[in-house]
């Protein structure tokens, strides 16, 4: 048995932020965890918004984050086949026309509420002879196209809300098509998802109310065997406890990056909010994946606050390897026989990756030792061990440097890491010790 196929369906009217992020994520170890397929689909029908830019910036975000798509599809490009079903569905009289502009049908809503009945559309159109579309036609009116809802209770197993139904009967037909042709979201989403053979929708419980009318619509164009799981999470709010959006800036997945937070950062804090696991710090994706369980979100708001991923970067780079480094490593020259060292040196000792080019210089470059105490430096290189340097060098210098003068404690360890590092604190001395060298660190104590 082939795993599920999801799909995470942006709009490329903007970069993608943490919380879009979350819902990514959740489609990705969705599929990830069972061997299945993920799809990325830009829904692009906007023409006037969406820009080829902020889909390839969407992409890139996606590839930082480690998601890489099974397939990409833009919904531009298959325009024909939102036709032909809409063609279906008017064949079928599950799609009809309609003629009232927006100002009749604001009026029409008003009366009704004034009424206290609900501000449902009440498929006046429905009743039009062929004579009466034919004069609004030669009026010069153009059709929008509503599709016709079954008046019945329409219920799913959501895998995060559990059992849910609305009654369509409550609903006002959706609008499909616009006068001048183009798809609304509804439309292309569903014939999308049934075409690439979509089995989980996982998205934001903002669609909810969305579901009923695309269940309903799937089962007109493809029965009701065709009928996706849906699965609708909730939604990431900030510490004051509003909501997401495309200017939430600072939150989008680039701006994060570039503020150099770990992508594992923030993958664990977009997949863990909001859910019964608390928010931890993972070596990899496929430990979320492993963890990760739909039936865990809570149906509460997440929650966040955008400082944990500063200190969730710090343990996220305490979790990771040296294979899992190398590269990055290298694209800023360390390399060598002892980059691994150094990395299991200093990585408890970042606030983020970049630091470690400075660490680099102290171990490898230049730098303007910090000398508190001439003599005592001079004492000290002197009792220098000669090579071969492992991490137990520190131990037994120092011990000799102790015995010689007669200095213990700070006293005795902060002025030699000021020499040797120029700064007060950093990774502990014994691993960086053998990689300074002999050399070099007789150098900076300044003998
Ligand atoms: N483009 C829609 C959105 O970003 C997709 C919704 C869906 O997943 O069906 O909200």
């Amino acid at each position: 048995m082939s795993g599920p196929v999801v799909r995470f369906a942006p709009s490329p009217t903007g970069r993608i932020h943490i919380g879009n992020a979350r819902t990514a994520l959740f489609n990705f170890l969705a599929a990830a965890r069972l061997g299945g397929r993920f799809i990325l689909r830009f829904d692009d029908t906007d023409l006037a918004r969406s820009t080829a830019e902020f889909a390839d910036g969407i992409e890139v975000d996606l590839a930082w984050l480690g998601i890489v798509p099974h397939l990409v599809v833009r919904q531009s490009d298959r325009v024909a086949l939102y036709e032909a079903a809409a063609e279906r569905l008017k064949q079928m009289g599950l799609l009809y026309p309609a003629y009232e502009t927006q100002a009749e049908l604001d009026r029409r809503r008003k009366l009704k509420q004034a009424r206290g009945l609900p501000p449902i559309y009440d498929r006046a159109a429905l009743a039009l002879s062929d004579a009466d579309r034919a004069k609004l036609e030669a009026d010069g009116r153009r059709p929008h196209w509503r599709f016709r809802l079954e008046h019945r209770v329409v219920e799913w197993e959501d895998g995060v809300r559990g059992h849910c139904h609305i009654d369509c009967a409550s609903l006002s037909d959706p609008v499909l098509v616009r006068e001048d042709g183009s798809f609304l979201y509804t439309l292309p989403s569903v014939v999308d998802d049934i075409e690439l053979g979509i089995t989980d929708v996982i998205r934001g419980e903002d669609h909810v109310a969305n579901t009923a009318v695309q269940i309903q619509i799937v089962e007109a164009l493809a029965g009701s065997d065709r009928v996706p799981r849906f699965a609708h999470h909730n939604l990431l709010v900030d510490a004051s406890g509003a909501g997401l959006s495309k200017r939430s800036g600072a939150l989008s997945i680039a701006s994060l990056r570039d503020s150099g937070v770990e992508s594992l950062a923030v993958a664990a804090v977009a997949v863990l909010t909001g859910s019964s696991d608390e928010v931890h710090a993972v070596g990899s994706l496929i430990e979320l994946a492993q963890k990760f369980d739909l039936a865990h979100v809570s149906r509460n708001a997440a929650k966040f606050d955008p400082a944990d991923l500063r200190s969730l970067t710090q343990r996220t780079l305490l979790k990771l390897d040296f294979e899992v480094m190398r590269e990055r490593l290298a694209a800023h020259d360390i390399v060598g026989a002892h980059a691994e060292a150094f990395w299991l040196a200093v990585r408890g000792n970042l606030e983020k990756f970049l630091d470690v080019c400075d660490w680099w210089r102290v171990v490898d470059g230049e730098i303007s030792p910090v000398i508190e105490d001439t003599e005592f430096c001079r004492a000290a290189a002197a009792l220098l061990p000669e090579d071969p340097w492992d991490e137990k060098t520190w131990s037994a210098w120092t011990s000799a440097v102790k015995t010689a003068t007669g200095r213990k404690g700070r006293e005795l360890f902060h002025p030699l890491r000021l020499a040797l590092t120029a700064r007060e604190n950093g990774p502990e001395l014994a691993k960086l010790l053998p990689l300074i060298g002999r050399t070099k660190a007789q150098a900076r104590l300044g003998s």
